[in-house]
């Protein structure tokens, strides 16, 4: 399913049921103007299985899918249903590499009893938020953009799945750049993204959605951290 043009992967990690897939392809392809291509499916996440845990780290993941991604997949994004975690924490629904190439999404604690569409919404919303961590786009404290920090499903659905004002405008910025130096749109040989990129690879900076992903500290002096989280 390869093609030549720079395009977003979408890529099953386990498992995923091909209309939430396309849901998603259509959803991200749609808000960043770029075509978006299921592919290059992870059937097995043995390599980034935890025992003891019985969860799967999302950080092995992310890494697998930056090696493995073709040059053309200018952004890369996993869809799966198991459940992820990074050793100092619990549990995680998401994680990007900020300004990097690859990030991913899981429903296993965003999925309730919803309709099927509205879980569907929903998924839609993180993928777009995840990419734009990998657009260098960091949370934001307007609750109705689609970068605000969420803590469960229900935060997801309020939010709404577009940028605010000045997320956009860095948006904007972050995505000019790229399309310049991916000829984003033209049918040429693509540069990967690593030798286009200022930054090496392995110097981007993950980034986990969880409870303890923004500090609390910060924002509400004298309140205190939720440990729940805490592995
Ligand atoms: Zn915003
Ligand atoms: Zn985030």
């Amino acid at each position: 399913m390869s093609r030549a043009g720079g395009h977003i992967a979408v890529c099953p990690a386990g498992k995923v049921e091909p209309a939430l897939l396309a849901a998603i392809a259509g959803g991200v392809s749609e808000r960043f103007g770029i075509e978006a291509v299921v592919s290059m499916e992870l059937s097995d996440l043995m390599f980034a299985h935890n025992k003891e845990r019985n969860q799967y780290h999302s950080t092995a993941i992310l890494e697998k899918l930056s090696e493995t991604a073709p040059p053309s997949a200018v952004k890369v994004i996993a869809v799966t249903h198991v459940d992820l975690f990074i050793p100092i924490l619990t549990y995680v629904h998401g994680e990007a590499q900020l300004g990097g190439r690859s990030c991913i999404i899981s429903t296993f604690r965003l999925k309730g009893d919803e309709r099927q569409e509205d879980y569907i919404e929903r998924m839609k919303k993180e993928a777009v938020h995840e990419l734009c961590h990998t657009f260098d786009l960091r949370h934001c404290k307007d609750p109705t953009c689609v970068m605000h920090f969420c803590r469960n499903a229900k935060e997801v659905d309020r939010r709404s799945d577009a940028l605010c004002r000045y997320c956009f405008l860095m948006f904007e910025d972050k995505f000019r750049r790229l399309a310049a130096k991916e000829d984003l749109g033209l049918q040429t040989a693509r540069r990967s993204l690593k030798d286009a990129d200022d930054r090496p690879m392995e110097k981007v900076t993950p980034l986990r959605e969880n409870l303890e992903e923004e500090d609390p500290m910060e924002r509400n002096p004298g309140i205190v951290v939720d440990q729940g989280s805490k592995a």
